[in-house]
């Protein structure tokens, strides 16, 4: 049977380098849903629209292709890989992504995505509403204050500059918004294997993820 893994968590928790990792090791299709509603929010402030207009951002959902091609995005055949990952698209995204129309449209792909199983999935909603009857979901956490220091080496390696008191409000203040939204909010499965990655190495999470998947 070709398995379908379902890894949540808040903001900076490793998900896209261990799922990314857990997809290579198995041979499977790895599938970032945060770039999906990045890639949203990118087109959307592109287009200059205003954000609170929620008509005008669910058509943009709509009338937008995404191509993912790990680790490489393209937004209407526009390759946007760093620009999504850039302060202003992170600063908006969570508001872009309470949206029921966009989740809509976007959860509607994965599912397609996902259609055939093969796949390791990253999000915030996968295990609880996106693939509900995945065979392995694991919800990886860490302290604030690591997923800080991860996200802050993260953003000098990609070559953007970086202000830890900011990225912690920042992150709260995301993680807050993921949480609370009525529309399929920040948690874990009640069958999801929840793991603390605080102090872990990432080949250690990815190993712990890969028994998982064995047994
Ligand atoms: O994973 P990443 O940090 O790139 O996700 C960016 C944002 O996209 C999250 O903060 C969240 O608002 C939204 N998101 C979501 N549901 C998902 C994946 C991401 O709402 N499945």
């Amino acid at each position: 049977k070709r398995l379908t893994i379902a890894i949540d968590g808040p903001a900076g928790a490793g998900k896209s380098t261990v799922a990314r990792r857990v997809a290579e090791e198995m041979g499977l299709l790895y599938v970032d849903t945060g770039a999906m509603y990045r890639a949203i929010t990118w087109k959307a402030l592109q287009s200059g629209i205003d954000l609170s207009d929620e008509q005008g951002v669910a058509g943009i959902a709509r009338e937008t292709e995404i191509e993912l091609n790990p680790p490489e995005v393209r937004v209407d055949g526009i390759r946007v890989t760093e620009a999504i990952r850039s302060p202003e698209v992170t600063q908006h995204v969570s508001k872009v992504a309470k949206m029921a129309e966009v989740r809509r449209v976007l959860v509607e792909k994965q599912r397609r995505l996902a259609r055939d199983g093969g796949v390791v999935m990253d999000g915030r909603d996968i295990g609880t509403h996106v693939l509900p009857d995945a065979d392995v979901k694991v919800f990886l956490t860490a302290s604030l204050e690591e997923r800080v220091r991860r996200r802050h080496l993260e953003m000098i390696r990609r070559g953007f500059s970086s202000d830890p008191d900011r990225l912690y409000q920042e992150i709260k203040q995301r993680d807050e918004m993921d949480e609370n939204r009525s529309h399929s909010p920040l948690r874990p499965a009640a069958d999801a294997v929840i793991m603390d990655t605080t102090g872990r190495s990432i080949d250690e999470v990815v190993s712990m993820i890969l028994d998982l998947c064995r047994t």
